[in-house]
């Protein structure tokens, strides 16, 4: 038999999908702090904070009491009751016990959304700078993600315009996130108001937003979700959200969302048959988060503020880079336009932003992720869940390295 025949060939699904750039530059980082080398990394999207412990002695309690079972597929009734009592109280917003969903992460809500609602070739428009996942998503599902690129200019947000004409006749979803990864940026109800008035006028256009940073917001920005300012668009809308980034529970996997319930029945489906019910254990850790109290967000959210002004102010220090002031979640995402072209030491161009995320690991011991893996060439974005002694180390690094290119000519 010919080798090729039974050597594997994936799915055309797939084919063209990698795993995320941001895990693999995180790989490489990892594999060369195990050789020693001081590397700091600040790709990750999680918080460097540990899950409370109320949240925890939740989930002992669970095992020790065998409610170690499967649950209702789509989150077990108590689960459903603690995802409508924290709508109602931080959202304003009503959901019968059929119109909310659980998951294992806000990463399979969206994928069971697009899964149980895109057909070949439905276009799904989404504001980029955008989360890596989006695009690889819809395309999974058999969609076609229609990138709207929104620039510093707007703070990155997608304009009424934008929208408009990125609308056709195929568009299923409008797709966005607030606040941003990667930008940091984030709506307001001034910003949502006239996008909500395109949606009126384009009936056919649903409305998915992830809220996973909800809780991560500086400087009191009046955060609101859509469907609390348009009772209409309750009809036609998704609101995504999840325990990871508010709760620092990125490995317990709970995501959830509210929205009509022909909808959430039809994510269930896809849901039956990949991975049945999220476990039950973190069903409880996460209903301890959502029912406990909430007052120790705000110390968190101080400190993620605190390292936001000592990451914006060093970037922005630094010749040939400048960071906006984010409004939320724990990323800034600062322009290299002005170091690309420099040359290094070692006389090597730095082309791109791809170029100089690579260089900056090799001879600044950093680990940041270029604004291309998010659609937006000539940036990028560094994590600031870490340590302040961490991020002031990783800064002068950046600092001291980039003091040695070799600028272009006339700069
Ligand atoms: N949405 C955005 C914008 C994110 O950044 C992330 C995590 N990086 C997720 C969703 C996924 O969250 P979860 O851990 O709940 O799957």
């Amino acid at each position: 038999m010919d080798i090729s025949t039974r050597s594997f060939r994936p799915a055309d699904r797939i084919a063209d999908l990698g795993v995320s750039e941001i895990l693999a530059i995180t790989a490489r980082a990892s594999a060369l702090k195990r050789e020693g080398r001081p590397v700091i990394i600040l790709g990750a999207g999680e918080p460097d904070f540990d899950t409370p412990d109320h949240i925890k002695e939740a989930a002992v309690a669970a095992i020790r009491e065998g409610r170690t079972k499967y649950t209702v597929l789509d989150g077990s009734p108590e689960m459903k009751r603690a995802i409508r009592d924290k709508f109602r109280r931080e959202n304003g917003l009503e959901f019968k016990a059929d119109e909310v969903t659980a998951a294992a992460g806000a990463k399979q809500i969206l994928y069971n959304a697009m899964m149980a609602s895109l057909n070949e070739g439905d276009e799904v428009i989404i504001p980029t700078p955008c989360w890596t996942s989006y695009f690889d998503i819809v395309r999974i599902a058999g969609g076609v993600p229609v990138g709207v690129p929104c620039d510093e200019g707007t703070g990155f947000r997608l304009t009424p315009e934008a929208l408009e004409a990125a609308i056709t006749p195929r568009t299923r979803w409008l797709l966005l996130n607030s606040p941003s990864n990667p930008t940091g940026s984030a709506y307001g109800e001034n910003d949502y108001r006239p996008l909500i008035g395109v949606l009126h006028r384009n009936p056919h256009v649903w409305l998915m937003v992830d809220d996973i940073y909800e809780h991560i917001l500086y400087d009191g920005f009046r955060y609101v979700t859509p469907a609390a300012l348009d009772a209409g668009l309750r009809e036609r809308c998704l609101t995504v959200n999840g325990v990871s980034k508010a709760y620092a529970m990125t490995g317990w996997r709970l995501g959830y969302a509210g929205g009509p319930a022909p909808l959430i029945a039809a994510m269930a489906v896809v849901q039956s048959q990949s991975t049945s019910c999220p476990s039950s254990v973190t069903q409880a850790a996460a209903i301890a988060a959502l029912d406990g109290p909430q007052d120790f967000l705000a110390g968190r959210t101080a400190s993620f503020a605190a390292r936001r002004d000592l990451v914006v102010d060093g970037l922005n220090a630094i010749q040939g880079i400048t960071c906006r002031k984010p409004e939320g979640a724990f990323y800034a995402f600062a322009s290299c336009e002005g170091l690309i072209g420099c040359v290094t030491l070692q006389g090597m161009r730095l082309d791109s932003d791809r170029d100089l995320c690579a260089w900056l690991l090799e001879a600044a011991d950093v680990a940041v992720v270029p604004g291309a893996c998010f659609g937006l060439p000539g940036y990028f974005r560094v994590s600031y869940a870490t340590s302040d002694d961490e991020l002031g180390e990783a800064l002068a690094c950046i600092a001291r390295a980039c003091a040695t290119l070799m600028h272009k000519a006339g700069e």
